[in-house]
């Protein structure tokens, strides 16, 4: 194989380049190519507020783009009390949205901490497993995202994320895999380093992992 450097590609855009956002009008236009495109009539009775109502489900669906995880993780509670045991956070079920098909990813999460300087409310987790959940992704990216997210703002000892999540694109359209999920991890810190507490962590969640969502 030659070793010769194949020519500089064009810088990516970043990653959150804001582009200007379109109107409510304009992504309802766009429903309504979509469902010509699908081969059915847009003005017809049943499907007249059709564009209104899937543009006011992607505000449910995407509302993590409003949202920003550190902000929500940021209201800690520095009074730790000598708890530096593991806290786990099982099943937290989310639903989210492949961004090659834009169908749901529904499944649950596992997130657990060792904290060092602060704890936070449980109820904050489950929200930043929320906020990346509501954004197109890829089931390996929102995992480390959570897993940083806590990383950086708490500052723990460790950090453990484990999704499982059926993706419709596998189940209702390409291959037809009903039933297959998806099993992705991401350990930080005493997760990553220590064999017993991975372990730990990994038996509490086994205990629920069997049933589906
Ligand atoms: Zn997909």
């Amino acid at each position: 194989m030659s070793k010769t450097k194949k020519p500089a590609r064009r810088a990516a855009p970043p990653e959150m380049a804001p582009a200007p956002r379109p109107s409510r009008e304009q992504a309802q236009e766009a429903v309504r190519t979509l469902i010509r495109w699908a081969g059915d009539n847009p003005a017809r009775e049943g499907l007249r507020g059709t564009p209104d109502r899937v543009v006011r489900s992607y505000e449910e669906f995407f509302a993590g783009y409003q949202l920003d995880p550190r902000e929500i993780l940021k209201r800690t509670f520095e009074e730790v009390a000598g708890y530096d045991e593991m806290v786990v956070l099982r099943d937290i079920r989310f639903e989210s949205y492949c961004e090659h098909h834009m169908v749901p990813i529904i499944g649950r999460a596992h997130v657990a901490y060792m904290p060092s300087k602060r704890v936070v409310g449980i109820s904050k987790l489950a929200r930043v497993v929320e906020t990346y959940a509501k954004r197109l992704q890829i089931q390996e990216k929102m995992t480390a995202q959570i897993a940083q997210a806590i990383n950086e703002v708490l500052e723990p000892n460790g950090v453990a994320v484990v999704l499982e999540a059926a993706h419709q694109c596998m189940t209702t359209r390409g291959v037809h895999k009903p039933g297959v999920m998806m099993v992705t991890s991401h350990m930080l810190g005493a997760f990553r380093e220590n064999e017993a507490t991975r372990k730990e962590f990994l038996s509490i969640i086994s205990r629920t992992a069997s049933h589906d969502t």
